[in-house]
Order: structure tokens, then C-alpha cells, then sequence
């Protein structure tokens, strides 16, 4: 018996103000839900060739049957066309968006049109509202923007409240939408196509509760998924020092992209690495709603006030890898608290870390080399390791009072392609480079990632496992795309469940079986195989849909002249996986 509540998809149309529901029950036993509904809506909403930041840009968010049955199964995939890269934006968040949205009574929301005033959604269960958001439009932090609406709604405990700051707003092509406090929907510019909406926030909360088939099995099942989760080293090591461990690892092994990817060894990576920071400043650790895990790390950022001795302003700021790489190393930063304070300013903002840390590391090797001065900066001296600079230049990637950083708001190669330096601007088919310099696996896969993404099929891992047992393993380009190809397969299934990556070891294809058998799914492991390789491909057709040209792809000079720890990058064999793994996607 297949909970039927999963298959309500509440469509919104912001042009009319009006709401409707439609069962799909077809598309949730076929693709379960996430990212496999969400590329069916997508593909079926969003009209061919629309423009990102115009109304018939749509955006559908998705959770799935395992959403408030089984812990871990707690993100949101959101898909629309990026305003970053002009193709496929799929971001994922967790924080309470999936609990909420399954606990109001659906399995996917899409958002069609815009609305020509400031205006915030509040979806109670079945009841939909569009609240007038003038007053909050021009709030320019996300974390003010989530405090008020929160006073205002009910429905607290199984309530998500997303929303953009300023960057969004101002459609930063890579503006986030925050999730309550610290997560987000980070990459690809879903905040941007929020204020292209006008749309401010969407709140969503419900006391839905669900059926499971046979109750012995499901407490079992659960037992062993969560005693998984909490004591088996799979996960402790998110738990402990969290992603921000790699800092030490990756600059050990000497992948560690640092100042602008010109070395993988950066001389101040004891200040920004994860063991310091729970030394010194971890102050608490949270969790999405329904891990076990909290992988989510609070450093208390401690200010004296200028005036009062011995009086602290305290700043609660979220770290993990990702922001201590670009905002970190990536810009030379040498000081914990430097760090700290930049990821605070993209947090209160809504910009994507990886993306903006990128855009300034560009911009200061480009004023280097005199492509740029302070003509174009308004006197900003853009220099490693100058953290007050860089705050000075996020606030204006914002604000935008010029051309120069216009273009800055676009991404690095939009930036690059005006004043030039491509060579070492670091985007893979659009989007910023994540902080894994560590082979040809790596690269491979910022290149065909469905996203461009480290996550889409983990070759940073490949290349790490392949140096610790490079005599048994083939490397080849083949091999590679092979390799990449099943992994990003095998991601669909958990994307389409919305279990956390973090949590893929303990999901394997047996748990994934018996997971679905419990709310009334059988599947055999070949037709769930079969469905994540489906849906990868539809992925990619709806790129190719929308002008991704594979032949176009670009591979900055800079990641080839870098060494990795698989030494210097051939760029020959990189383009014979390219090749390989597109034919893949064909077959
Ligand atoms: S491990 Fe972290 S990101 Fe994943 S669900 Fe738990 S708290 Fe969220």
C-alpha cells in the first residue's frame, strides 16, 4: 500500500495568485521522488529556451517516501534553469524544507510565474497564502529576514522557512536561498531566480503523519539504519570534526586549491583546518531534522567592541569544507577569525561560498597581472590574505554600483570573458570549481557532472582511492567515465530518495530494497539501477535541451598546469573520458 499523500503535487502560479493540486502517482511509483519527479516537472514546466531570471523560469522542489520514515532521508532537491550556467540548476538543503513539505501533504511543489510585488508563500497543510512582503524586501540578511517571518507564522517545529537576503534580491547568479539557519540551497543561483520572482521567502509547515506496511520490519529496519548512523565510524567523522577534517588531509596530499589554484599547499592551513577550529571555536554542533548525525558545526566568532573592554559581540558562524577552501585557502586567508567573518558575510547575504571565493581569488590574480585596477574595484586593493578587502568586495558583488562588479555578480567566467584572464578563471561548464584539486577523476567530473558539481559522482574520492591502491586499479580514461557514470547513476536513487550523501554508506542497494518495501515500494535492485542511470540521462537531455554542448566544455589552463597528486594533468586523456562518458549518457 503506497502512501498516496507523496504524489500531491501542490502547483503555485505567482502571476495569478492562485493554487492548484494534482495527484501524479505515475511519476512517484516510477521515480519515488526527488531529483527523479523534479527532472520529469522540470522538463515538462519549464518551456524550451526560457530565460532563468524571466516568469517562465519555473521551480520545483521534491522530497520522498523515505522523508519522516527514515533518518537521514532529509533533503530537498530543488531544480530550475540556473542563471549561473544558462542550463540545469539542481541544488539540494536539508535543515527541516523535506520533513516540512511531506509533513504539509506533498511530494513536490512547483512555482510557476512571478509576481510584480514583493510577496512571501505560506503553505499550511492545504492552505496556501500569498502574505504581501514589502516590508521585508530590502532586508539584506537572510538570518533577519528568517527571525521576523518566524515570529509571524505558525506551524514552528515541522516548519521550514527559506528565504534570500540581498544577493537575491539583487540576482547574483549565484545567490542561495537559506533554509532555516544555516543551510542552504546553495549553489547555482536558485536565490536569484527567487528574486526574479519577487519572491521573498516560502514558508511550509504540516502535521501529516504516514502508514508503514508492516511494523515489525519497519522497527527493525529502522534500528539497524540508525544504530548505523551513530555508531558505526562511517559517520563519526562527520559528526567529530566534520567536512572542515579535509583542510589537513587535502593540502597534505597536496590538492588543496589555494590562492586561486596557483599551489595545493597553503602555509596557513593549521589556522582554518577543523581541528583548530574545535579546539578553539566550536561552540555547538545541529542537525537537519531527522539525523542522528549533526554534521552541521557553530563556531562562536568572539569580537571585543571597540569601545568597552572586555565586552564580546558573539557570532554564531556554520563551517564546513566547502567555504573553508574558497574563502580560506582559495584567498590566502591566514586567520581563523578572517575566515570566520567571511563566511558570515555570504551567510547574512545569501551567496554561494564556493562560487563568490572563486570570483574574488580571479579577481585578485587579475589585478595582479593589471587586467583590472582600482579603477574597476572603487579602490579596493584585492590581496591574498587581505580579509578586510574581501569583505569590502562580497558587500559590492552584491550592491553591484558599477560594471565591474555587474559582472562579478555573474560568475567568474562572465567576469573573465569582459576583462579577460579565462585561463585561470575556474568554472567547469559554468560553475565555480569546489576545492578538490586532487586528479584527473576530479576534473573529469566537474566537467560532466549533470551540475558541475563534486557531488554529482564524488571523483575527488576515485582519485584518493586510486593513489592509495594505484597498482590494482585501472585509471584509464575509460575506466574513469565508467566509473564516474555508474556513481552519478547510483546518486539519482539517493537524490530521488533525498538521502543525504553523507549517509550513502550506510543506504546500500540491500537498505534501499528493504527501505521501500516498508511504505510499499517493490522494486528489485536491476529496475532501481535501471531508474538512477534513467534519470541521469534525463538530466543531461534536459542540458542538452538547453544548449549544454558537451564539445564547448572548457578546462581552464590553470587546473592543467597545477600539479595534482597525480602529478601534471594530460588534457588528452581528459578529453577521451569527456568523450566516453558522453557516450555513455547516449547509449
Ligand atoms: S549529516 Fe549533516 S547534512 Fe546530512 S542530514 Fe545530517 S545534519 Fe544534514
Amino acid at each position: 500500500m503506497l502512501d498516496k499523500t507523496i504524489s500531491k503535487v501542490l502547483f503555485i502560479d505567482l502571476t495569478r495568485r492562485s493554487f492548484w493540486i494534482e495527484k501524479r502517482e505515475e511519476l512517484f511509483e516510477k521515480y519515488l521522488g526527488g531529483a527523479g519527479v523534479a527532472i520529469h516537472l522540470l522538463s515538462e514546466e519549464c518551456p524550451r529556451g526560457s530565460k532563468p531570471l524571466e516568469r517562465e523560469n519555473v521551480i520545483v522542489f521534491a522530497v520522498g517516501p523515505l522523508v519522516n520514515m527514515f533518518p537521514m532521508a532529509s533533503k530537498t532537491v530543488a531544480m530550475f534553469k540556473s542563471p549561473l550556467t544558462g542550463t540545469l540548476g539542481e541544488s539540494h538543503a536539508g535543515g527541516r524544507s523535506a520533513v516540512a513539505i511531506r509533513s504539509a501533504g506533498y511530494g513536490a511543489i512547483v512555482i510557476r510565474g512571478a509576481s510584480i510585488k514583493p510577496v512571501y508563500i505560506a503553505i499550511h497543510g492545504d492552505k496556501v497564502n500569498f502574505r504581501d512582503a514589502a516590508t521585508y524586501w530590502g532586508m539584506r540578511s537572510t538570518h533577519g529576514v528568517g527571525r521576523i517571518i518566524r515570529e509571524n507564522e505558525g506551524g514552528s517545529g515541522v516548519r521550514t522557512i527559506m528565504r534570500i537576503g540581498g544577493a537575491g534580491e539583487r540576482l547574483v547568479s549565484y545567490a542561495t536561498v537559506v533554509t532555516e539557519t544555516y543551510r542552504h540551497f546553495g549553489r547555482l543561483g536558485l536565490g536569484a531566480v527567487f528574486g526574479s520572482k519577487k519572491l521573498k521567502a516560502l514558508v511550509v509547515s504540516g502535521k501529516k503523519t504516514f502508514p508503514v506496511v508492516n511494523k515489525t520490519e519497519y522497527r527493525k529496519l529502522y534500528k539497524e539504519i540508525y544504530d548505523k548512523e551513530v555508531k558505526s565510524p562511517l559517520l563519526s567523522k562527520y559528526h567529530e570534526l566534520g567536512t572542515a577534517s579535509n583542510i589537513l588531509v587535502l593540502n597534505e596530499l597536496g590538492g588543496l586549491p589555494t590562492k586561486n589554484l596557483k599551489s595545493t599547499n597553503f602555509e596557513g592551513s593549521e589556522e582554518i583546518s577543523g581541528e583548530l577550529l574545535a579546539e578553539k571555536f566550536l561552540g555547538r554542533r545541529t542537525a537537519c531534522a531527522h539525523c542522528p548525525v549533526a554534521c552541521i558545526h557553530l563556531a562562536a566568532l568572539r569580537e571585543p567592541y571597540e569601545d568597552e573592554p572586555y565586552f564580546y559581540k558573539t557570532t554564531w558562524v556554520s563551517y564546513d569544507y566547502e567555504p573553508l577552501y574558497s574563502l580560506g585557502s582559495m584567498l590566502g586567508i591566514p586567520t581563523t577569525q578572517g575566515v570566520l567573518k567571511l563566511i558570515n558575510e555570504v551567510e547574512l547575504l545569501g551567496l554561494d561560498a564556493m562560487s563568490t571565493g572563486v570570483v574574488l581569488a580571479w579577481a585578485t590574480e587579475a589585478m595582479e597581472k593589471g587586467l583590472i585596477s582600482t579603477k574597476e574595484t572603487l579602490d579596493i586593493t584585492f590581496s591574498w590574505g587581505d580579509h578586510k578587502a574581501y569583505l569590502k568586495g562580497i558587500w559590492n558583488i552584491m550592491v553591484q554600483p558599477n560594471e565591474f562588479y555587474a559582472h562579478l555578480a555573474k560568475g567568474v567566467e562572465a567576469a573573465a570573458l569582459k576583462y579577460g584572464g579565462l585561463d585561470f578563471a575556474l568554472a567547469f561548464g559554468g560553475n565555480e570549481v569546489p576545492g578538490y584539486h586532487t586528479g584527473p577523476a576530479a576534473i573529469i567530473n566537474h566537467l560532466t557532472g549533470a551540475r558541475h558539481s563534486h557531488l554529482d559522482s564524488g571523483g575527488y574520492s576515485m582519485d584518493q582511492k586510486a593513489l592509495k591502491k594505484k597498482a590494482e586499479m585501472q585509471f584509464t580514461p575509460e575506466k574513469i567515465a565508467e566509473n564516474l557514470f555508474e556513481e552519478e547513476a547510483w546518486r539519482q536513487i539517493l537524490s530521488s530518495l533525498v538521502v543525504c550523501f553523507f549517509a550513502r554508506g550506510v543506504y546500500t542497494a540491500d537498505v534501499v530494497l528493504n527501505a521501500l518495501k516498508t511504505v510499499g515500494y517493490n522494486f528489485t535492485e536491476t529496475e532501481l539501477k535501471d531508474m538512477g542511470s534513467e534519470v541521469l540521462k534525463l538530466k543531461q537531455k534536459f542540458k542538452l535541451r538547453e544548449g549544454f554542448k558537451p564539445e564547448n566544455l572548457r578546462i581552464p589552463k590553470r587546473a592543467l598546469e597545477t600539479t595534482t597528486p597525480h602529478g601534471q594533468i594530460d588534457e588528452e586523456m581528459i578529453s577521451e573520458a569527456v568523450k566516453a562518458y558522453f557516450k555513455k549518457v547516449q547509449e
